[in-house]
């Protein structure tokens, strides 16, 4: 959850802070110079150079144990190009790479192609023979493959793409009425007198005059207000029409539309479209934020085939959907390049294969996909290094027909995504049982918050549905200023409790059944959750922390055979190895952030090292209501592959939102599935190269990511570079594979394969760009910059990219106003996000945050799946009150709360668009849904309609409104569809959040008004002012 959000912080800060103690912080070694070459790049490949740092320095996407590295080959680009910065190339060729399974032995003629025989057409990507002319391909599955395939047969044959989600996507954009206005993307600035307009030229218009002509802007200061008190960006619009929502008719008289029309520069833009150009003046354009949100930009292929089998962009996205073909290219366009992966996302849909061997490239270990090229029935060449390859006859082989023959018809070619049951050559040793250590913080404060009666009351309801089987083990420890282990032998009537009060040189009390077989002692572990919360009461125990004692323990029981560690932690551990100082008075400006968001021992990283040795993930449950260094107790989590989740101001009665939180979260984490044993592999076509990853795992080798456990909640980013040039190539791939053993035993492989068109045009690469992927990048290099440099050094490399990437656009374009500020279409919410993280909690420049609370926020930065990273920078904002005029969509099965039975309706919910998060689209008649990560606010405006209130709220009308933490059930058409609504939101998120409703006129109304982030706001600049700024730094 995303740290500190308003809504949960009740308590006072500054009043729960007090008890600082002062000591002089331990400040980390000096970062090494250069170790961030770019804008925010650290170069991992030349740490072997250098000094060795001490372990907990080292950012942990460096290899700790630096590979051999081959000679570099043709210097190297680097991933974010960036004229402001100097920049160090340092870069590895791109080589061949093994896992760490016993491999074939290579053959004895290794077949590379020429570097320069490449562009025959018969190396060229697409045409795949095979694939082109296979007819009427079996629809029947093949009996040995274990499941489902992903896509549904059409009765077309298979190489035609059934009606798809990207297809329906390309119908017209609707037309919503928001503010008595169209809010079509397209649309201008409504309140710009109209100019008769020259005749254009295809790139000419007359922004400029309009520019100045627009009432309202320039000034920082006397910038309009609305109702709500907050300074409008934008002035107020023409007319506003109070009733426009609730006679669900289109507020918006004649006069108006034609007003609106002659304004737009429909001429212009009708030139603009029809020359391919789809840009706006950002100074103008009030409404960048497409209706439906923004989507990812869509991949295209001249053949249907590679549209319809690339990876998910939920599951793999890269910054730029076309891939410049050289570096020179990919520094022009002045864009970051690299991949987002959410590599163990729950899937409804997932093809699942058990074959005796799995077909891989002999050189470079890459899995078969659909893009790689079939040279004929027998042979097949790698997509990513080009070598040809033998095929098994068992891939020949045609179950259903009995035949050999295409092998086009096998799963692994027709899938994106697919999962592999792993051989025995997988394993290096048999697959771990599920094993789960519990390590519960007893202190005074933590005891206090009675988040154990919680845990313990989960824990008791799922204790039969843990994910495992009947190998699976389960033990607990709980510690204060001691170390207290549970005896759970299944012979024992109840557990047998050991305090060591040694905790200095921490041992193990007794070497058996402190880890137990679930199964045989359920009765004995039910026996302590059951008395567990009663034995610990707050005025009897001890305020001290031996957090570090207690982890060193668990370490040692899950050792030998590896598993998952759950912390929980609610104070700063004070006692024993891993005690920290309280480095909050440490910070008295904001220079002063970077070391105290630096780690302040190498304890927790040390161990967390140790730790993923042995194949043991630690995840981490801030429960804190005081400062307790999360950001040097999260390294134990961040290089141990774990997960950090942060309920600030816990309280399970005095904070009911956030203990419904927490018990969703934690009813999820007990639930969700876990991966145990875990390496992930990615690569990528020859020509780029892989470094600098970013998320909580440890760089093993120079590109095996170890993760002992992975879970579905974890998301990963990596910097790619363009080494050589790639012009010879019409596409290129990245591939990330995902070993890991399941809950129930078995080692598979996940493959996620997502194929890029090549591009040679600068034009093309920015039109190509991912906004949303970009910031996620983004987001992760800044946090990177923050800790190695220093936080005021992050936000200015913020705003040195988005302008540099106006200022690559501009100079693509022939003639552009003086006086505008043009981004292409897929980069206009770009600033807006850029504005926004910069006042978020995390790098924000100002002391106003907590430390934990920005600790956190830079741990998400680095871990959240795309997303939900998104929804935490800029939530998603919807006009409940327009149900009347908005289309209905059908829930997706996935959501459903029920399955239709034959001649039910299906289950619809109202298709909302998604509003700026700005105050001047707040209406005095209007209800709002603010949807955030980790929860939903609906908002009631004090003019609210007679009949939403009585219709949806359950109240004769705003007066009779209570504050709720959940709409009522009510038998009516706009009841059901809301609910419907705000379940299909919840369907998206991997647990249902709480939900409030506020009024408009409460205390509470702040944590939704805080939220709209382009307004102006305490010591910050709003969305237009820094629009403005960035005008005036493009060049
Ligand atoms: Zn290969």
């Amino acid at each position: 959850m995303p740290a500190g959000n308003p809504l949960f912080n009740h308590h006072n800060h500054e009043a729960l802070e007090q008890n600082t103690m002062m000591q002089p912080p331990i400040v980390p070694p000096q970062q090494q110079p250069g170790a961030g070459g770019g804008m925010f790049n650290s170069h991992p490949q030349q740490q072997p150079q250098q000094p060795p740092l001490p372990a907990a320095y080292q950012n942990h996407h460096q290899p700790q144990q630096p590979q051999p590295q081959p000679p570099v080959q043709g210097g190297g680009g680097v991933g974010t190009t960036n004229p402001f910065h100097h920049q160090q190339q340092h870069h590895q060729p791109h080589i061949p790479q093994h896992l760490t399974q016993p491999q074939p032995p290579p053959p004895a003629t290794v077949q590379h192609p020429p570097p320069g025989g490449i562009t025959s057409s018969a190396n060229r990507y697409p045409p795949n023979p095979a694939l082109l002319q296979q007819p009427q391909a079996p629809p029947q599955q093949p009996q040995q493959y274990a499941q489902q395939q992903q896509q549904p047969q059409s009765q077309q044959g298979p190489y035609l793409p059934p009606q798809n989600a990207a297809q329906q996507q390309q119908q017209p954009p609707q037309r919503y009425v928001i503010s008595g206005q169209p809010v079509n993307p397209s649309n201008l600035y409504p309140t710009i007198p109209t100019q008769p307009l020259p005749s254009p030229g295809p790139t000419t218009n007359n922004y400029s005059q309009q520019y100045q002509t627009q009432p309202g802007v320039g000034g920082g200061g006397g910038l309009p207000q609305n109702s709500h008190g907050h300074n409008n960006q934008y002035p107020a619009p023409p007319q506003q029409n109070p009733h426009a929502y609730n006679n669900g008719g289109v507020g918006m008289g004649v006069n108006q539309v034609t007003a609106g029309m002659n304004n737009m520069s429909v001429t212009q833009q009708g030139f603009n479209k029809l020359w391919g150009i789809d840009h706006a003046d950002l100074l103008k354009t009030r409404q960048v934020l497409p209706p439906e949100g923004v989507k990812s930009p869509e991949i295209r292929f001249p053949h249907d085939y590679m549209n319809h089998v690339n990876c998910s962009p939920d599951l793999f996205r890269c910054t730029l959907t076309k891939i410049p073909e050289t570096k020179t290219l990919l520094q022009k366009a002045r864009l970051p390049l690299g991949i987002l992966i959410h590599p163990f996302k729950d899937l409804t849909q997932l093809p699942v294969i058990q074959c005796s061997q799995i077909v891989r490239c002999r050189s470079c270990r890459t899995y078969i996909n659909p893009y790689v090229y079939f040279v004929d029935q027998r042979r097949w060449k790698c997509n990513l290094c080009f070598r040809v390859n033998d095929l098994p006859e068992e891939f020949q082989y045609d179950p259903v027909t009995k035949t050999y023959g295409d092998p086009s018809r096998r799963p692994e070619v027709r899938s994106g995504t697919i999962e592999f049951l792993a051989p025995a050559d997988y394993m290096v040793r048999p697959p771990q049982a599920a094993v789960y250590l519990f390590v519960l913080d007893v202190t005074t404060l933590a005891v206090d918050t009675g988040y154990l009666k919680t845990l313990c009351d989960v824990l008791l309801e799922h204790l039969d549905t843990l994910p495992g089987d009947s190998r699976s083990q389960i033990g607990f420890i709980t510690f204060d200023s001691a170390v207290h282990f549970y005896n759970m032998n299944s012979s024992l009537s109840q557990p047998q409790e050991l305090v060591v009060c040694d905790i200095d040189d921490i041992f193990i009390p007794c070497p058996d059944n402190l880890l137990v077989n679930l199964d045989e002692s359920k009765e004995v572990v039910k026996h302590l959750l059951t008395n567990l919360p009663g034995k610990y009461l707050s005025s009897q125990n001890e305020p001290r922390s031996a957090l570090g004692a207690a982890l060193l323990a668990a370490q040692k029981i899950l050792g030998p055979i590896g598993g998952r560690i759950t912390v929980f932690c609610a104070s700063l551990p004070s006692v024993g190895p891993g005690s920290l100082p309280n480095r909050q008075g440490d910070v008295k400006t904001v220079k002063d952030l970077s070391t105290a968001l630096n780690p302040s021992t190498d304890f927790y990283k040390k161990l967390a090292l140790d730790c993923s040795t042995q194949y043991i993930a630690v995840d981490l449950f801030f429960l804190n209501s005081q400062y307790s260094d999360v950001a040097s107790i999260s390294c134990i989590s961040k290089f141990s592959g774990g997960s950090i989740q942060y309920f600030p101001n816990y309280h399970m009665v005095e904070n009911p939102v956030q203990a419904k939180l927490f018990e969703q979260a934690m009813v999820r984490y007990v639930t969700r599935k876990i991966g145990f044993e875990a390496v992930m592999r990615v690569r990528c076509s020859r020509g780029m190269s892989i470094h600098t990853f970013h998320g909580n795992l440890f760089v093993r080798s120079t590109d095996l990511l170890s993760l002992p456990n992975v879970n579905p909640d974890a998301g990963f980013g990596m910097q790619v570079s363009i080494d050589e040039s790639l012009s010879d190539f019409q596409t290129v791939c990245f591939q990330a594979a995902l070993l890991y053993t399941s809950s129930k035993g078995e080692r598979r492989i996940r493959v996620h394969t997502l194929c890029l068109p090549v591009a040679g045009n600068v034009n093309d690469v920015i039109q190509s760009a991912d906004q949303q992927a970009i910031i996620g990048l983004l987001a992760k290099m800044a946090v990177d910059r923050s800790l190695s440099s220093s936080l005021l050094d992050a936000r200015e490399a913020f705003v040195n990219a988005v302008v540099d990437v106006l200022s690559a656009y501009a100079t693509t374009q022939n003639s552009l106003p003086n006086l505008a500020l043009v981004a292409p279409k897929c980069l206009q919410m770009l600033p807006a996000y850029t504005h926004s993280i910069l006042r978020s909690m995390g790098f924000r420049a100002d002391l106003r945050p907590r430390l934990d609370d920005r600790s956190q926020f830079m741990n998400q930065m680095k871990t959240l799946p795309l997303y939900q990273l998104i929804q935490t920078i800029y939530p998603d904002l919807y006009p409940l009150h327009t149900i009347a005029s908005v289309p209905l969509a059908s829930v997706p099965q996935s959501s459903r709360s029920t399955t239709p039975e034959n001649g039910e309706e299906e289950e619809k919910y109202p298709q909302f668009p998604v509003l700026h998060l700005c105050s001047d689209r707040i209406e005095a008649t209007g209800v709002y849904l603010l949807d955030q990560p980790d929860s939903i606010l609906i908002y009631v405006c004090r003019n609210v309609s007679t009949q939403f209130c009585e219709d949806v709220l359950g109240v004769q009308g705003f007066v009779a409104l209570h504050e709720m933490d959940d709409l009522p059930e009510l038998e009516t058409e706009w009841s059901n569809l809301i609910r419907n609504f705000i379940n299909y939101l919840q369907s998206n998120k991997p647990y249902q959040v709480p939900i409030r409703i506020i009024r408009e006129d409460s205390k509470e109304r702040m944590w939704f008004v805080n939220s709209l982030v382009e307004d102006r706001g305490e010591g910050s600049v709003s969305y237009y002012e820094f629009l403005q700024q960035l005008k005036n730094m493009v060049k």
